[in-house]
């Protein structure tokens, strides 16, 4: 096993990783920009390194100071956290290079499944099922018009680059083709430097459904069944649970079976995610995070695994040491992610957290690094924690979770607290009768 694991991110997957570091006797290193020098990963972690000023792009997103970092104090692996430099093949290498391990997959995986396009070559080659659409890039408005009829209207038009729900632009009718396709594509310019675009038939009433896929080195991959996470806002994930409210066992087993077979083909490890859209009984890949993802927990809590402790075990070289027929799944999970964030505009809401008061009691997990005097700094992503709550049942998971929200107390910052307390309380989410639509939907009637 490693001796010591150099943590590349913040806020709270940061102390995350420290946490499976600590109880599995790793020593750990933080990282951070000057913003962040005295957020609690970095407070906890054996040695802590600042690596540059605020912006993201010149500590987080810095990756000569980063491997230097791990250099300096003699790590022997880096865990990339999700976001900043976790999907990104260049950094996974680079760390390679340098005699350390990254823990994640290779860096051809990571390459493979970071362009969409190639991404859902792949998919289809490995087996699964995707979206219809176009093949590959769509280099022409022409290219798009064929497209376009072949699939049927609405289509959508997607960034080959893309991530974080940005590049995508719905056409409705031929007439609405060119301006999305050019829209789209400037988009994409701005946000990810390719102006490269490809095409799905756009679903109307989709459920977002992923598979949790471990694989070691040794050709031995598991499913950990799936995350419902329908809940978006602008196709950003606000609110996940596990198992679906709608997927019976055996609809479990034959995706799970689908997903593993493909991983297993492509030669796949470490963790990764596999993520659906779900229509009428079928399943369409859209793609796959290379990645632990931030709603982890809520396969944690219904498997009894810690992924970050397979992800740490499976880099280090050592077998799953179970197989497919050891998973079992218990109970209900729901994730809330809080953000500091107006409730109603969605405005995001940096500052000093005056008062924090987290929940607590059985079945109830908060994963977070705030604490009263905390700062949440402007430069970064407004998710401050993670409410993940566990029951018995879902009608009892949704009991727990209303009580928890109800002893939540994040004070001198706005959150969306309040928004999740209207969610709980909604006959349609109590029900688990909602699609990926039905968020926005809920929120245009207030
Ligand atoms: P990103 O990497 O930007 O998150 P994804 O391909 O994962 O992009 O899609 C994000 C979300 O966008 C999905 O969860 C879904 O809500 C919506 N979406 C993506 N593809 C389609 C499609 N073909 N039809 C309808 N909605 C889609």
């Amino acid at each position: 096993m490693f001796e010591k694991v150099l943590i590349a991110n913040r806020g709270e997957i940061a102390l995350r990783i420290h946490r499976a570091c600590r109880e599995m006797g790793i020593k750990t290193v933080a990282v951070h920009s000057t913003a962040d020098a005295e957020a609690m990963h970095v407070r906890l972690a054996d040695e802590a390194v600042c690596i540059g000023p605020a912006p993201a792009r010149e500590s987080y997103l810095n990756k000569a100071a980063i491997i230097s970092a791990a250099t300096i104090t003699g790590a022997d692996a880096i865990h990339p956290g999700y976001g900043f430099l976790s999907e990104n093949a260049d950094f996974a290498e680079m760390v390679e290079d340098h005699g350390i391990v990254f823990i994640g997959p290779t860096p051809a995986h990571i390459r493979m499944m970071g362009d969409k396009v190639t991404a859902k070559k792949a998919a289809i080659e490995a087996g699964l099922p995707v979206v219809p659409g176009s093949p590959g890039a769509v280099n022409s408005l022409e290219e798009a018009e064929e497209v376009a009829e072949k699939a049927g209207y609405p289509v959508l038009i997607k960034a080959s680059a893309g991530g974080g729900g940005r590049g995508m632009k719905v056409a409705r009718s031929r007439s609405e083709l060119a301006e999305a396709w050019s829209t789209a594509r400037t988009e994409a310019q701005n946000a990810f430097g390719n102006p490269e675009v490809y095409m799905e038939k756009y679903l109307g009433n989709p459920r977002h459904i992923e598979i949790q896929i471990l694989a070691d080195n040794h050709g031995n991959v598991v499913h950990l069944g799936e995350r419902d996470c329908s809940l978006q806002r602008r196709h950003q994930k606000v609110l996940e649970e596990a198992p679906s409210p709608i997927l019976t066992a055996e609809q479990r087993a034959a995706i799970g079976e689908v997903a593993t077979t493909a991983m297993r083909r492509i030669g796949y490890r470490n963790a990764g995610t596999i993520e659906f859209l779900y229509e009428n009984g079928e399943f369409f890949f859209i793609e796959m995070n290379t990645r632990l993802q931030v709603e982890h927990p809520v396969t944690e809590a219904v498997t009894g695994l810690d992924l970050v402790r397979e992800q740490l075990r499976i880099a280090a070289g050592q077998e799953l040491g179970y197989s497919q027929k050891d998973i079992s799944f218990s109970g209900h999970a729901i994730e809330c992610r809080i953000n500091a964030e107006d409730p109603e505009t969605f405005r995001p809401c940096p500052g000093t957290v005056v008062d924090y008061h987290p929940p607590g009691g059985l079945g109830v997990r908060v994963d977070s690094g705030l604490f009263a005097g905390a700062k949440v700094p402007p430069h970064y992503d407004s998710m401050i924690a993670k409410l993940i709550v566990h029951g018995p049942s879902r009608a009892e998971c949704l009991n727990r979770l209303r009580r928890s929200l109800g002893e939540f107390v994040v004070g001198g910052v706005d959150s969306t607290i309040p928004l999740h307390k209207l969610l709980v309380e909604n006959p349609d989410f109590m029900a688990g009768d909602y699609d990926i639509r039905w968020l926005e939907k809920f929120l245009a009637k207030d």
